[in-house]
């Protein structure tokens, strides 16, 4: 029997990285996933995998938001992973970059959350909502990640808010807080400083661990979340980082 056995499993930015990750652990373990990305390529390559079904959905559009949740009728866990990492300081970000993310990564949590929170409510049976944060946060700078880090700390302080205020409808809500993952994401911006190898190297060096994570072992953590096992945890955020914030 799996983990998440017939429960039913919303995420978004399920096209690659940690997202897809998740989405083929969280099938494994018998949830009934239902995989949503703004790529409608990457995702294609989901279909025809047992327990997993595709949408294309922009997490930021507010419109599309209510449409997909409306074709929802019932939801177990959500997984907001959808994100937008700009690299630059605060004079390298104008106020598009800035807007689009926080758009991305944090009004898209108000979308989803204003339209499932309510699901979740109505149900009585309650749930989980695992948010993805980061390191790179209200828990430790890095350099050039200006509004990510400004974003992410959002997303951590949104997560506890919402969980003392749905405390009592069994919802439960944590963040997840990965250091570096080795994702197609992020060796594109490895790729885009000119020398991809030397930055990978300098990524590495940063988690004490030496090396990147896997997208795998994010996973195993928001499975975790996301499955009764953590039934006791919530408003919590899970720092997984390679001992990088030690
Ligand atoms: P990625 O950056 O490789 O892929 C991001 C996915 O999100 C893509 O499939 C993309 O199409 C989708 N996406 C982007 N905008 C979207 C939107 N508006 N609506 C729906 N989908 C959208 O993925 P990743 O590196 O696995 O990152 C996933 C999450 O994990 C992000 O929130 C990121 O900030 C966070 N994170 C990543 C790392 C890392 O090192 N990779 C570390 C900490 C946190």
């Amino acid at each position: 029997m799996g983990r998440l056995n017939g429960k039913v499993f919303v995420l978004s930015a399920a096209g690659q990285g940690i997202g897809r990750a998740v989405a083929l652990m969280a099938a494994r373990e018998g949830a009934k996933v239902i995989a949503t990305d703004i790529n409608g390529e990457t995702l294609k390559e989901l279909n025809g995998v047992e327990g997993i079904e595709t949408r294309v959905l922009d997490v930021a559009n507010k419109e599309a938001v209510e449409q997909f949740a409306k074709s929802i009728p019932h939801i177990d866990i959500l997984f907001n992973c959808a994100g937008y990492v700009h690299d630059g300081t605060l004079l390298d970000c104008d106020e598009k970059t800035w807007d689009f993310s926080f758009n991305v990564n944090v009004k898209s949590l108000y979308y989803m959350c204003s339209q499932f929170v309510p699901k979740f409510i109505e149900q009585v049976t309650g749930g989980s909502v695992v948010n993805m944060a980061s390191v790179v946060s209200s828990i430790k700078a890095k350099q050039s990640r200006c509004v990510y880090a400004a974003t992410k700390a959002a997303v951590i302080g949104l997560t506890k808010s919402m969980a003392l205020d749905f405390v009592g409808h069994k919802i439960r809500f944590n963040s997840v807080c990965p250091g570096a993952v080795d994702t197609p994401s992020l060796r594109g911006r490895a790729a885009a400083r000119g020398d991809p190898e030397k930055t990978l190297e300098e990524f590495k060096s940063r988690q004490r661990l030496g090396r990147l994570a896997d997208a795998d072992e994010i996973a195993y953590l928001v499975i975790y979340l996301a499955s009764d096992e953590s039934s006791f945890v919530t408003g919590q955020e899970f720092i997984i980082d390679g001992g990088s914030s030690m």
